[in-house]
């Protein structure tokens, strides 16, 4: 299995090197060159495994001979052992023909986890078998950066720098990065909001001696094992309501739409998905793109639901990839128009992806009334995102085909606004109880480059 740039220009790499390497040295994203197929019958096998097995299946095809079937088997196996439940992703029911899909069940409550739980193992087996070392530089709304400190804390080989917008993010978030005391781990409260960070990253790895000097990785949601990760779980939760005899529909609260194009995957894969729907807060360019109004960024302006505080959507490209024939030429020129503030989609590409995906948005007190409806109609706490998804979801028009609506973190995450919609104050599972309690460590740091690069470098192990 070869891995491609959705910009042409870099070198085509194995999985291994992919998954090493992050963002390709053209500034394009991996995919894979080819979209390997499951069977009807395949699928069927897997009603009632567990999820390992099914994650397993899944994701083989894409990994090549990096890893031995035993190998693999294990890395999933340690990946979720320390999940909070042991269905890992558990379906609950809503109302009729809407289930939601329980995804926080992981160390860090979100999502997230699945991903990155993966890619913790993935890297120390690949790392410490080549014997040498990286260093993993992140930028996050809040979730992406927890959730790869708890992956990567204490392990040998790698050292984690974590980028995240000063007072924009939710203090069960912070303290989440800030709380750890392995001494690999950093903290930087930058100055700015998500797209500076995603935007100071970029040009960290586009920053060649630098990137080559420290050995930089990354594991933001353009790495491609963290789209591989979440495809499982579209399989899981699918046969849970009939597939592959019936179609399922999904609604995904987007941000950096990686978690609904891995839904887009499992469709190209095999699994009968009617609809992909994306939903979107107030921050809504990629609403405003699928209904034909152009890719054109505006100001982020901070909601409840932080980790959906996005304008440019990276995994985006990936899908505008396919959607114009793989055609790396014309995926640049749109990303260079997108520095200028934005592109209009052809005709013939606006009509392959809204073929795959519909989109809604919620505002603020949409988010809150659905967090109070839901409750009361089905007895289930949402964190503002899943609200989201939630709400996106009963404003599609009525259908037979069941509608899974992913819920991306726990209400425990985002105490405030759920309190404030609800009158709930969410409790912290046992397991982390103490996380109000124990000590931060982080570092304040401007948006500039040279800072950045200057107290990675004087504080990375060699
Ligand atoms: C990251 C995140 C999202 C958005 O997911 P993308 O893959 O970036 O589209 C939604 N909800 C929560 C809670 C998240 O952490």
């Amino acid at each position: 299995m070869k891995y491609i740039s959705t910009r042409g220009q870099a070198p085509e790499l194995t999985f291994e090197d992919a998954m090493l390497t992050g963002l390709a040295r053209d500034g394009g994203l991996y995919v894979p060159e080819t979209i390997p197929q499951l069977s009807t019958d395949d699928i069927k096998a897997m009603a009632g495994k567990p999820y390992e097995e099914i994650a397993f299946q899944v994701m083989r095809p894409f990994v090549g001979d990096t890893f031995s079937d035993d190998d693999f088997k294990g890395i999933i196996e340690r990946a979720y052992k320390g999940f909070g439940h042991a269905a890992r992703a558990p379906l609950v029911q809503l109302d009729h023909g809407h289930y939601l899909l329980e995804l926080f069940h992981g160390p860090t409550l979100a999502f997230k986890d699945f991903a990155m739980q993966l890619i913790g193992q993935l890297f120390q087996t690949a790392l410490s078998r080549r014997n040498e070392r990286v260093t993993i530089v992140g930028a996050t709304s809040g979730d992406t950066g927890s959730a790869a400190i708890e992956a990567f804390r204490g392990l040998d080989n790698v050292d984690v720098f974590i980028m995240y917008p000063h007072g924009r993010i939710s203090e069960v978030q912070r303290r989440q990065m800030t709380t750890p005391s392995e001494s690999n781990v950093h903290a930087l409260a930058m100055d700015g909001d998500f797209d500076d960070c995603q935007a100071r990253l970029k040009d960290m790895f586009n920053d060649f001696e630098f990137r080559d000097g420290v050995r930089l990785a990354g594991v933001n949601s353009i790495n491609w094992a963290r789209v591989l990760a979440q495809v499982v779980y579209y399989f899981s939760s699918a046969v849970s309501v009939g597939a592959p005899d019936r179609k399922v529909s999904f609604t995904v609260p987007t941000g950096n739409f990686g978690d609904i194009f891995a839904g887009y995957i499992a469709k190209r894969m095999g699994l009968p998905i009617d609809r992909l729907v994306v939903a979107t807060n107030q921050n809504d360019i990629l609403h405003r793109c699928l209904s034909g109004q152009g890719y054109h960024k505006g100001e982020t302006s901070p909601s409840i639901s932080p980790s959906m505080d996005i304008q440019v959507s990276s995994n985006f490209e990936r899908a505008l990839f396919d959607a114009y024939d793989r055609d790396g030429n014309a995926v640049s020129q749109l990303m260079d128009e997108l520095k200028q503030g934005g592109f209009d989609v052809s005709q013939g590409a606006m009509e392959v992806l809204q073929s795959h995906f519909d989109s809604g948005r919620a505002s603020e007190e949409e988010t809150s009334s659905t967090i109070t409806e839901t409750l009361k109609t089905s007895g289930e706490l949402l964190c503002p995102h899943s609200a989201i998804g939630v709400k996106v979801a009963n404003d599609q028009p009525a259908s037979e085909t069941p509608m899974i609506t992913l819920a991306t973190a726990h209400p425990a995450k985002f105490p405030d606004a759920v309190e404030a919609a609800s009158g709930i104050r969410p409790p912290l599972p046992a397991r982390m109880a103490d996380l109000y309690e124990r000590d931060e460590r982080v570092t304040r740091i401007a948006n500039n480059l040279d800072a950045l690069k200057d107290h990675i470098k004087g504080n990375i192990r060699q």
